[in-house]
Parts: C-alpha cells; structure tokens; sequence
C-alpha cells in the first residue's frame, strides 16, 4: 500500500519539493508517526533536511548535520538503522533549536543507500514513548530502497544549495598501486556492470516470492553444475568462490531477508537489490581482507541472482566508448583481452598485483592502469568521468574540473616527455663511464611489435607467444601460429627476436584448453611442464616457428626449466622437429639458439650443469621473487613486503649473473625488475648488461643510463652483497647514488 502510493506519487506531475513533502508525509501517516524527515548527504558531507512532515518546515533546506553528527549523522556514518525510545538522551543527540524537535521521543532512522553508498537518512519519530521494533525499521529500510533510487535519478539541483550536489556525484580519489606509467583520461565502463532494476513494487507478493524461488534454485542449479563439472577456471581460486557462493545461495539467513523484502511490498529484484545494499555497506567499512572478500562473494552472488531475475544475462563487453576505461574487481588477462583493444584506453582494479598476469597484459597492450583501488566498482557508474594517474597510483572518479585541467596539462607534459624520449632514440645506451647496456623490448603480440621503431630499443628480449593464445577462441593451427610468427620476424627485421615457448598455466588460462582444478596453480601443471607432457602441442609450436624462421635465425626460450633434463628434452623435441623438416625438404633456421629462463630457485643450484647446454639464458624475476619469498606474485598483500632488490634476491640474481659470465653465456633479466629505475639500477650495479622490458619503460631507463657512472655503484653494492649494508637496505644505497649523481629517474 504505502509502496504503491509512493510509486503513483513518484508519477504525478509534482514539483519536487511538492513530491518529496507529500512522500514524507504518506510515510508518516503509515507509520503512524508525528514526524517523517528526509535528509540527503551533500558532496560536501552535509546532510540537509529536504523535507518534513512535523517538524518546523522553515527548517527544511536550513537545518544541517555533518556526517557522524547527531543520530541522523551517526546512521548515515556507520550505514546502520538506529531505533530509539527516548532519542535526547541518547549521547549523540544533537539538538536543532530550529526544528522543535525535542518534544519528540520515540526515533527510528535508517539509511538510504544505494550500492551500499549512504545517499540520506529517513528518519521517524513520535511524541509518545513508543518502540519502533525490527518489522517497522525493515519497512523503512524498503521505503528507503525506493527513496534511493529516486535520490540516484531525480534532480534535485534546484533544491540542494547552489553550488552543491549530491553526494553520490561526488568526485572521488583513489591511492591504488600503479601497473604503468602514464595518463589516461575517459569513460569508466564496468566489467561486470550492475544489473539496473526498474521494478521496484510488487503488484502480488505470492507471484514474486515465486519468482524468487525459481531464481533461487536455477542459480543452485548453474553453481552446482559449475562446480561438479569443473567447467571452470582451472584455480583453486575459482572453486573456492564458487562453494561460498554455494554456502550463501542455500543460506536460510539471506533468503529470509530476502523474502522479507518481498513481504514488505518490493518486487523480487529490488528484494536482492534491499539486501545487496547492507551487503554492500559493510564491504565499503569492513577492514578486515578475510571478510570483505567473502562479502564481495556475497555481492557477486547477489548480481547473478539479478541477472537471473531480469533475465539480463552476461554482459555485452564489446560496445565500448573511445577512451573506455575498465574498471573491475578484478579480470584475468583472457577477460582482458575480449575488449576492443582500439577503444581502450586503461584499466583500474581493485585487486591485483603489479607483476599480475593482467598488469603484464595491459603493460603490452600499452594501457594506463592503476590496482588496489579499494571499492571503487561500488561508486562507480558506467560513463562516469574517469582520470588514471599510472605514475602515482592514483585514479579520479568524477573529476572537479581543475583536476581535469591539471590533468590535461601533464598529458600535453608527458607528449613532450614523450618527444624528448623519441629523442634519445638513435643514441646508444652506454653509461658515462662506458658500460654498454642492451635493452630489449618485452612483448607478446605483434601488434605491439612496431612500437620498436619509436623507442629504438636493440630487439624483443621476450615474446610471450601465449598472449596470443590467450586472445583466440580456439587453439591456433600450425599454420596460423607460422604465419603469426612470420608477421613477428617481418616486423622485427635483423634485430635479435626471442620467441618464448607457450607459457600456459597459472593465471594464463586458455578458455578452449580443458584444465583440472588445482590447489595451487602457480606451482603447478604449467609452461613447459604442461609442454613436455603433451608434446603435441609443444612441437605444433616448435615446428611453427621452424617454418616461420625459414633460413633466417631463430631464438627460443625454455620457460619455467626447474631442472636441467627438462630443458635437454625440450631441446630434443626441436632437433627431432628440424630432423623432420630437413628430411622433407624445407629449409631450416640459418641459426638456432636455445636458451632457459631462470625462474624457479632450484635451478640457481645447477647453473654449472644447464649453462653449457643453453646458448643463452633469460631471468624472470617476476616467478623467481614469487618463489623466492614464497609470496605469490598476484597477490600484494603479501608480496609487497618483500622487496625484489633486497640482498638475499639480489644474491640470487647475482648468481646467475656470475655463472653466465664463467660459461660465457649472454644473461637478460626479462621480468617486471628491468623496467623500473630503481630496480634496473640495482640489476646494473650486479653486472647485468642486458634488460629486457615494458616498451614505456625503455625511454626513462635509458636517459637514467646516459647520466650514469656505473662504477661506484657497482663497488658498493658488491660490498653489500658479501658483507652486508649495515642495516641500510639497496633502496636506500641507491636512492643515495641517484641523489649524489642527480640521475632522472621517471
Ligand atoms: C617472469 O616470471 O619474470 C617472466 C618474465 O615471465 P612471466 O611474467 O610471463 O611469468
Ligand atoms: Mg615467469
């Protein structure tokens, strides 16, 4: 009844005001109360009474409370309803002389939330002393729902004080983990975009419990059937998702909630969406990662339950704006890089780790993105205004237009930072005391390729072939992986090219290729472990790239090589392969170098036994580190207390640098280290001469290069490695040769 009349009041052609007056006061006469006020959170923090039934009305538009101040502040900071028998002795009674609200007693506010972000506050109150118990706040809590949505698509701009706005347009700033260098400003599109309800009010309650019951056991249904089928993401991850969802899906509590909702006159979608709003309140407060993961499962849950009800099914990723930019949860790079990639202009995510797959992906792609910005998918609407500072880590959501203007500036900036970097190009990267460093792309899809002719780098260091995997719906044939890899060397011309066999597994899943599920999927049946144990698929590869090399030289790169017979093998499936293409007549590669990548520790033990059989050997420190520390790369809660260049990795690295140079054998550093100053200055400092890196980063590195004297660098950190950096850390040894050398570091 109240529910509708709402509705039919929301439809009348009213003034605004005139509309909110008469909602708040349906609502008072419903809830037999003396008193119905409304209050809207303003982008300034305030929360102004827009209308009253019962308290003095010249208020209306005057009285104001900070956030956390008085009861109605106190709901809408902490998100909670607040049922009160005699509100002004409550300690956080605050009293409004103008109002003439003191003669009320009885109180009972709730917040208006939408997306779990507090818009107002509705408050009741009576003179009598009375108990508002919990079916009057859950009745509130569904007029609330209503009250949001009207808040979210009214306009209330001639109402608010003028140059104010509601709260929900607020500009918002993030301080997340940079995944590149690099400004992008656009249009947020959401990954996993909320489903939009539109019916609100139930016209027959039985009909819509029904319908949520449906719902209900065919999303049980689909997570079962996910679940026994394994027709899933091959990580423990996803299994684990999925039996919370499971929990929570078959879960009395929340389904009475639900029913609940429905009960109290809402339609079954906006009973998930009533709910879905507490969830998401406590995500937006909940400090602890354990259980606002497991809320955000909750909330995930609660998406699939609406896009069953709606029949909205999976969204489209494909129509994006120019300039779109990603904002998720979290993706994997498959996901990523189902988008158009000429439209996209960066990413943001609220997980992820900068040495992610996904941030890998996206460094390739040459997109601007930033991680660890924390909720921002609750705030963010689908063509909201979106800045992302990559340098800093920062993103800005709705930006002021002086923070745009600032931004546009550094964009015109970082063009000439850009010019000044092109012009660096020809000169060849040689410290000031004449070290001469190789630097190399790292790459991963031909497209990215031509990207050398701009930053003059001396080739491709790493190719990672599985990229393009990633991006096909079904496995590649011979010869389009021949054909691809052709297309790779045409555009790299003599400069050197290193093709990494596929590196599948882990985080880089290929949709068409059945996985099982596994506990620990880094660690797991992958790279080349997978590749010897199907030597199909590894000699399809290897004979594609024989076929493509025809007569020209051909580099191949062995990754995940744990132990040395693992690269002996794999180099025996390519003699097999070149045996074969002799024997039929094509021709082979003019010359063929065979080299491991040093990633897994064990192997920093048997240096001596792999180094004469490789030709010449690569670092990936990204899984080196990971495995190093026992600290997984995707995961910065707890990478990030390891630093990649502290002592103990540095002597690890060192390692192979010395057994490199004993067997005579090139060495590159291939993973994240070799693009940041920082970091390629430690490399540097230990000897390596060759780093391989992300296309942005070779400008920077370079000009640090062109300003550099090596060798007392490399004096003191020698030092450190054997005797220690009395208690200073390398970061700090180095930060103070930056300063005393005034090196430009980005
Ligand atoms: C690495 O592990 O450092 C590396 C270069 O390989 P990937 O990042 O593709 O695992
Ligand atoms: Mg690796």
């Amino acid at each position: 009844m109240l529910l509708r009349q709402l509705r039919e009041t929301m439809a009348e052609p009213l003034a605004s005001q005139a509309r909110l007056d008469k909602i708040v006061g349906l609502i008072a006469d419903n809830m037999r109360a003396d008193v119905c006020s409304f209050y809207v959170l303003r982008d300034d923090g305030a929360l102004e009474l827009f209308a009253t039934r019962g308290l003095d009305a010249k208020s209306v538009h005057l009285t104001t409370l900070r956030l956390g101040e008085g009861l109605v502040g106190l709901i809408a900071a902490e998100a909670e309803p607040l049922s009160l028998d005699d509100a002004t002795s409550h300690p956080s009674f605050a009293y409004r002389p103008e109002t003439g609200e003191e003669k009320y007693n009885a109180f009972l506010g709730v917040p208006v939330l939408r997306a779990g972000q507090t818009l107002g506050v509705l408050v009741v109150q009576n003179a009598d002393r009375r108990h508002y118990g919990e079916e009057e706040t859950e009745a509130m809590l569904t007029t609330a729902t209503i009250l949001a949505e009207m808040i979210a698509t009214s306009d209330f701009v001639n109402l608010i004080k003028p140059g104010s706005d509601i709260d929900l347009r607020r500009p918002r700033m993030f301080n997340g983990v940079s995944f590149t260098d690099g400004i992008a400003l656009g249009k947020v599109v959401l990954h996993d975009p909320r489903v939009v309800v539109t019916n609100f009010i139930a016209e027959d309650t039985e009909a819509e419990k029904q319908r949520l019951d449906s719902a209900l056991a065919s999303m049980r249904v689909s997570i079962d059937a996910m679940l026994d089928h394994g027709d899933m993401q091959p990580t423990s991850d996803h299994r684990e998702i999925l039996e919370t969802y499971r929990m929570f899906a078959n879960d009395r509590g929340w389904v009475n909630r639900l029913m609940e909702a429905i009960d109290n006159g809402l339609s079954a979608e906006a009973a998930v969406e009533r709910v879905q709003n507490d969830t998401r309140a406590r995500m937006l407060r909940q400090t602890d990662p354990y259980i606002r993961d497991r809320l955000h499962d909750l909330d995930d849950l609660a998406n699939r339950l609406l896009r069953v009800l709606t029949s909205a099914g999976q969204p489209a990723h494909h129509e994006l704006p120019d300039n779109a930019i990603l904002v998720a949860r979290n993706m994997g790079p498959a996901e990523l890089l189902e988008y158009d990639r000429k439209k996209l202009r960066g990413v943001v995510l609220e997980e992820g780790g900068a040495t992610a797959h996904v941030a890998i992906v996206v460094r390739s792609l040459g997109l601007v993105a930033v991680g660890q910005a924390q909720s921002i998918v609750s705030v963010s609407e689908t063509g909201d205004d979106i800045i992302i500072d990559g340098t800093a880590g920062v993103v800005h959501l709705r930006p002021t237009r002086d923070v745009e203007q600032t931004y546009v500036d550094k964009v015109r900036i970082s063009a000439r930072r850009r010019a000044h970097f092109a012009a660096l190009r020809s000169r060849p990267s040689v410290t000031k005391d004449g070290v001469a460093i190789t630097m190399l792309h790292n790459s991963g899809l031909v497209a990215d390729l031509p990207m050398l002719n701009e930053t003059g780098a001396a080739g491709v260091g790493l190719f990672r072939t599985e990229l393009q995997f990633m991006i096909a719906s079904r496995l590649p044939r011979m010869q389009e992986q021949a054909d691809l890899y052709t297309q790779a060397m045409q555009i790299v011309g003599d400069r050197p090219l290193v093709f990494r066999l596929l590196d599948i597994g882990g985080d880089k899943v290929l949709p068409y290729l059945r996985a099982t599920a596994e506990e620990n999927p880094a660690m797991g049946y992958r790279s080349i472990r997978l590749g010897l144990d199907r030597p199909g698929l590894l000699r399809t590869q290897i004979r594609a790239l024989l076929l493509a090399a025809r007569g020209r030289p051909l580099k191949i790169l062995v990754p995940m090589v744990t132990e040395t017979f693992e690269f002996l093998q794999t180099k025996q499936v390519i003699a097999k392969e070149i045996e074969r293409l002799k024997r039929s007549g094509h021709p082979v590669p003019s010359t063929l170098e065979i080299g491991a990548m040093v990633e897994v520790p064990s192997l920093l033990f048997e240096l001596d036994q792999l180094l004469p059989e490789a030709d010449f050997v690569s670092i990936g420190s990204n899984d080196l580190v990971q495995f190093l520390t026992a600290a997984d790369r995707a995961n910065p809660r707890v990478s990030k207390a390891y630093d990649p260049i502290a002592l103990p990795r540095l002597r690890a690295i060192r390692l192979v640098v010395d057994a490199a140079n004993r067997h005579g054998k090139p060495v590159t550093m291939c993973g994240e280290l070799a693009g940041k100053p920082i970091e390629a200055l430690a490399l540097m400092a230990i000897g390596m001469t060759r780093l391989s890196m992300g296309p942005a980063s070779i400008g920077p590195i370079k000009e640090m290069i062109l300003n550099l004297e090596l060798k007392p660098i490399q004096d003191e950190i020698s030092q450190a490695l054997s005797v220690g950096a009395n208690g200073n850390s390398v970061r700090d040894l180095l930060h103070r040769w930056i300063e005393k050398q005034n090196l430009p570091i980005g």
